[in-house]
């Protein structure tokens, strides 16, 4: 059996605990590794070594810091094909959507090479007689980041990059269902040239998190997962004195006006509800048709499309439009929602509980799933499926649309689908989400702007990527500067302005 250990000092390293947790081939069910769950020794150990790479690391010029990055994108580009087959592996995403994952986590690097520029201070020449007044940013130290398994290319790639081109160190927790990339992507950056002992990956649970949670050199640390752990971490990590930021849950409504050009909008639908089986926070779970001629007129298209949809293995190359499911526990909290939703009086009107793969049989496979007439109090409307089923909910006027979107727990990302400006603007103006499509589905924004939910989809202040994680990853220190020729008033005890 294959066993994945940790990457410490820019090696691999077998972990010590005795403790592994099996990471599953989820097209076949078969276990096709072991990864070892860190102990708090461990995880402690290597962030002290971290804290030592660190100083080197942190004073080395940002542009220095930036050709890093740079070369790592070349590394990427080469290692694509390889990075891509063994995400599909452990994830069961398709080989062109684990190409996505990994591009998408690129892009955000790319954003990186301007750490000289992201990381200029300000200054103010004469804030006062004879004095200056500038303000830099430094990196914060240690970092930590813990991410989900959806997706291990991408997710660890938006919080390593920033935190290593602000020049700090950085423990990455990935998720112990899919550990392998993020492991490749350390061996990567060590071929860019960065110094060992400044990223160390740390395989593990909830044991290994929480030792970060504790640890107290880490003074940062950026969580992707469910809102049920976002919460905790946040609640331990901020009463430990750590800035945390934490990303979680989702349930994404899209809104269809009776106007909306209703073959895009079915389209939409499809690639935003199915792609990658769901298993995406920014994947819409939740279609509002507004009225109910555009319900039927939707639900019409929608029902042929998702019956064409093709579900299978990774190798099955560019016949398969979505594969597995992450888990056998992951398939059995999808299907208990599906018989709830019927058990609650929604219509399956697309029934995918039957699917069967032939020689797939133990693979984590989830036929697609279609609900019509899903209701408020429903626990499929309630809750994160996480999982190939779309449900909709017929509004009658568009504030009752906007209103299902705005009491909603749950606020990360939402669109709308609708030929009319006027309407489109005041959705975005009003809705209380983070992210908004207008005609587009999944609303990821790019490397360059920020990536974050509201109300219980994220705890913190700041966003991933973009300006604020430099901002995240860099603590702000501001210099009041005079010179002795400029000092002539003698002693002043009154706390005055510089005029
Ligand atoms: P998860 O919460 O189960 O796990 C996330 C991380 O937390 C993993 O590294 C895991 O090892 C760790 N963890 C799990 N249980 C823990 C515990 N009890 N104590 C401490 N640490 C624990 O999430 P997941 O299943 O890997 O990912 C899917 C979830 O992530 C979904 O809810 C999805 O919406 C969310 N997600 C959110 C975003 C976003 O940006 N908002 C992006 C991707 C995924």
């Amino acid at each position: 059996m294959k066993e994945i250990g940790h990457w410490i000092n820019g090696k691999h390293v077998a972990g010590t605990s005795g403790r592994f947790a099996d990471v599953f081939n989820p097209a076949t069910g078969e276990v096709q590794a072991r990864v070892a769950l860190a102990t708090k020794a461990e995880l402690d150990a290597a962030t002290a070594d971290a804290a030592q790479a660190q100083i080197k690391w942190g004073a080395t010029n940002p542009q220095r810091r930036a050709r890093v990055m740079m070369e790592f994108v070349r590394l990427l580009n080469r290692d694509m094909q390889k990075l891509a087959e063994a995400l599909s592996s452990e994830h069961g995403k398709t080989v062109p959507d684990a190409k996505g994952d990994i591009q998408r986590g690129l892009e955000v690097i790319e954003f990186c090479i301007g750490a000289p520029h992201l990381l200029k201070g300000e200054f103010t020449d004469s804030a006062g007689p004879g004095i200056d007044m500038y303000s830099m940013r430094q990196p914060i130290g240690v970092a930590a980041g813990i991410t989900p398994f959806n997706f291990p290319a991408m997710i660890p790639l938006w919080k390593m990059g920033p935190a290593l081109a602000c020049g700090n160190a950085f423990i990455l927790k990935p998720s112990e269902r899919d550990p392998s990339v993020p492991l490749m992507l350390a061996e990567l950056f060590q071929e860019a040239g960065l110094p060992d002992g400044v990223l160390q990956v740390i395989n593990g649970d909830k044991d290994a998190v929480d030792a970060i949670l504790d640890n107290p050199i880490i003074s940062g640390i950026g969580f992707v997962g469910s809102t049920p752990i976002a919460e905790y971490i946040y609640g331990r990590g901020c009463a430990n004195g750590k800035r945390v930021q934490c990303f979680g849950g989702a349930k994404n409504h899209m809104i269809i006006m009776p106007d909306a050009d209703m073959d895009l909008a079915a389209d939409a639908l499809v690639g935003a509800g199915y792609g990658a089986a769901g298993e995406r926070c920014m994947a819409i779970s939740v279609a509002v048709p507004v009225g109910d001629e555009t319900a039927d007129r939707l639900i019409e298209k929608l029902i042929p499309r998702i019956e064409k949809l093709k579900v299978g293995p990774y190798t099955a190359g560019n016949d398969v439009d979505y594969g597995p499911v992450v888990t056998a526990a992951a398939k059995a909290n999808i299907l208990k929602l599906v018989e709830s939703g019927v058990a609650q009086g929604a219509k399956l009107v697309v029934d995918g509980r039957g699917f069967k793969l032939q020689g797939y049989e133990d693979g984590f496979f989830v036929g697609p799933h279609l609900f019509d007439h899903v209701t408020k109090d429903m626990d499929i409307y309630r809750k994160e499926i996480f999982g190939p089923v779309l449900s909709t909910v017929r509004a009658k006027t568009y504030e009752e649309a906007l209103g299902l979107a705005m009491d909603h727990e749950y606020g990360n990302g939402t669109a709308i689908f609708t030929r009319d400006g006027d309407t489109a603007r005041d959705f975005a103006a009003r809705v209380n989400v983070g992210m908004i499509g207008i005609n587009v589905p999944i609303p990821v924004p790019l490397a360059y702007h920020t990536f974050g939910g509201w109300k219980k989809s994220a705890f913190g202040d700041l966003n991933q990527h973009g300006p604020d994680s430099f901002r995240f990853y860099t603590r702000t220190k501001t210099i009041t500067s005079r010179w002795p020729s400029g000092i002539k008033e003698g002693a002043s005890l009154n706390f005055k302005p510089m005029d």
